[in-house]
């Protein structure tokens, strides 16, 4: 098939794979990976369970020839996977391939980023929910401060790699944090990016009564700060960008609770052990790994794949608006990688 064929055999686009490389992290952020589960008797995916990254290239490839641009490297904690710039370089040199991202918690930032940003990674987004060291280590539940993930920004910075900085606001929690992270990040020229706090998995308690939304913290903000709507860069832009008027500065947020977005939805993605799913809300991924392990060619491979795009009904967010039922099972932030 040509490759404008293979594009068209898609009904709906898909431009951006997520690809978590691992479930580990150094962390265990309440609202993602609470402690008291993820403990010693938790079991992580066994190294053998996990793509090689020569599976992973090959994965990519495909989905390349469908139409994606975009890959961003997630997990868990990605930086906690060995070699971590030997995938990148082989994903960077994919024809089609224009932008690749990193969502990492920073710790391991101020090694890695320059290697990164040699091997070929575009951008990083890192996780900080609080500025204030007390909070953050409650917070990360690893008494880890904020040092090393501000040391993290100003390398990737140094490194010439793009910054976003993700906050996840949980009420009760952090939204004591919401203007100081601002000012924050106001100063150090970095976007960030507010992120409602979000009913994945079934381990971190979530419930309605803990989400801040965009509106209450946009309220808080405009209450110290000019800010201007800002046009979207390209259909199916997940973040909600403002502008700090008369700068270059903006702001983002991620609405998947209040304003949902299924209807612009062109993400996919791949966890570590190879399973794709076409919504992070979704129990149910296709098992990839094990048609990547049998003696099926690209071709074959590429059908599945445009079969499991063109069958999916995932509304999840639009459904929680609408208080359709919800009982399915889903899988955990950690294991999917947001
Ligand atoms: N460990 C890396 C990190 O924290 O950036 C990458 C994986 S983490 C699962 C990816 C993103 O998901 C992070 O920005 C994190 O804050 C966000 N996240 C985790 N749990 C969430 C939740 N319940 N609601 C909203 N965002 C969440
Ligand atoms: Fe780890 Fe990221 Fe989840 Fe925090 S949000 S526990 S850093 S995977
Ligand atoms: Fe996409 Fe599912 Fe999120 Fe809707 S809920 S935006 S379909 S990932």
């Amino acid at each position: 098939m040509d490759s404008m064929k293979i594009k068209d055999a898609l009904d709906r686009p898909l431009r951006d794979l997520r690809i978590s490389v691992i479930d580990r992290c150094n962390f265990r952020c309440q609202y993602c990976m609470p402690a008291e589960i993820f403990n010693e008797n938790f079991h992580f995916l066994p190294h053998n369970e996990l793509l090689s990254y020569e599976e992973i290239e090959r994965v990519a490839k495909i989905f390349a020839s469908l139409g994606v641009e975009k890959l961003r490297l997630t997990g868990g904690e990605p930086l906690l996977r060995r070699e971590l710039p030997v995938l990148i370089e082989k994903l960077s040199k994919i024809e089609g391939i224009n932008d690749i991202g990193l969502t990492t918690n920073g710790v391991f930032l101020k090694r890695y980023a320059k290697e990164l940003k040699e091997a070929g990674l575009d951008r990083v987004n890192i996780s900080l929910d609080s500025i204030d060291d007390e909070l953050f280590k409650q917070i990360n539940g690893r008494n880890i401060g904020t040092k090393k993930v501000m040391e993290g920004i100003t390398a990737a910075k140094e490194a010439g790699l793009g910054i976003k900085i993700n906050m996840v606001v949980k009420k009760g929690l952090n939204e004591s944090q919401i203007l100081p992270m601002a000012r924050y990040c106001k100063e150090e020229g970095v976007q960030l990016r507010y992120i409602e706090f979000m009913d994945v998995g079934s381990t971190n308690g979530w419930q309605m009564d803990n989400v801040v939304t965009k509106k209450e913290i946009l309220q808080m903000l405009e209450s110290e700060f000019e800010l201007e709507a800002v046009e979207e860069d390209y259909f199916g832009e997940v973040a909600k960008r403002y502008r700090y008027i008369g700068t270059d500065n903006q702001v983002g947020f991620i609405t998947s609770v209040s304003e949902s977005f299924c209807g612009s939805c062109t993400r996919a993605r791949l966890s570590a052990n190879g399973s794709l799913f076409t919504c992070l809300f979704n129990g149910n991924g296709h098992d990839l790994k094990e048609l990547l392990r049998s003696d099926m060619n690209d071709e074959d491979l590429r059908e599945h794949l445009i079969g499991w795009w063109n069958h999916r009904k995932d509304r999840y967010s639009d459904e929680r608006i609408e208080g359709k039922n919800q009982n399915q099972q889903k899988i955990e932030m950690s294991y999917i990688g947001g």
